[in-house]
């Protein structure tokens, strides 16, 4: 892989996760991942369609104007905006669930979101001045089922208070597959990990999400924006070979990367507390 061996940045990783505007506003090309699970995302967020016979779910909204993005990518696969059942989402950031009202008001879907988001998503600028959807409030561990597809929710704490990692098991060719969507792990600037008044025990939500994602089996990794898997890279082998989404190894490379990045913002926060002592 190209980048191996690079140590990246927390700032870095902010970087290439959110992308451009323009990364962040135009779809990348909807496609099969595995299974019943495609992938109707735009170049930088993440947004994925879980198609069963009872209906579909769509994983993360992104922002309110990325909403007909998004859904002229499910259309594009043949499939119809109005059979989202079921709305979830990574985490209560705009980039993912500011799009939540208008895409429930379009599909006529249930919208659900773990407990400890609640306050930020309802809090929540909805550019078009719609009122924020109103939530189905799901729990850490809680699953989620339709048409005989399951998606857990994990609650991994430490980027929001809610910020939710969804696994789910996918049938492919006679097996099945591990899938996981990472909520999030990455450090944004201004995050204070010492001495935070909101959120005292931050670090340790970081530290106990690392330790929560690392327990998990993991066949297929996803995440909230495709550079978590270095999908542009994927993209191109789709098709030619074995399923290139199937990347147990890019799955820990990803989490030893995030750490990494953690841990240096960490000692850098600490440093500086103890220089001010
Ligand atoms: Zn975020």
């Amino acid at each position: 892989m190209a980048q191996a061996g690079k140590v990246w940045t927390a700032a870095e990783l902010f970087t290439r996760n959110v992308g451009t505007k323009e990364d962040q506003d135009t779809a990348f090309p909807p496609h099969k991942i595995i299974g019943n699970l495609y992938y109707v995302g735009t170049r930088s967020l993440g947004s994925f369609l879980i198609v069963t016979p009872q209906g579909n779910i769509l994983i993360n909204s992104d922002y309110e104007r990325t909403v007909p993005v998004i859904k002229q990518s499910v259309e594009k696969l043949g499939f119809k905006f109005t059979d989202i059942k079921i709305l979830l989402g990574s985490h209560a950031h705009g980039d993912h669930m500011e799009g939540d009202a208008l895409a429930q008001e379009l599909s006529g879907a249930q919208v659900m979101a773990m407990a400890e988001d609640i306050p930020a998503l309802q809090t929540m600028r909805t550019p078009s001045g719609k009122a924020r959807p109103s939530y189905k409030v799901i729990h850490d561990g809680e699953k989620v089922t339709l048409g005989g597809t399951t998606l857990v929710a994990h609650l991994t704490p430490g980027h929001t208070r809610g910020c939710t990692t969804w696994t789910v098991s996918i049938e492919d060719g006679g097996r099945s597959y591990n899938v996981v969507i990472i909520g999030s792990v990455g450090v944004n600037a201004g995050t204070k990990l010492i001495n935070n008044p909101q959120v005292p025990q931050i670090a340790e939500e970081y530290q106990r999400s690392f330790r929560i994602l690392r327990g998990l089996k993991c066949d297929v990794p996803l995440g909230s924006h495709p550079a978590m898997y270095n999908l542009a890279e994927k993209y191109p082998k789709l098709g030619k070979g074995p399923n290139p989404f199937i990347d147990p190894q890019g799955y820990k490379t990803e989490l030893d990367i995030q750490e990494t990045a953690f841990n240096a913002v960490l000692d850098e926060q600490k440093k500086a507390a103890n220089e001010r002592k």
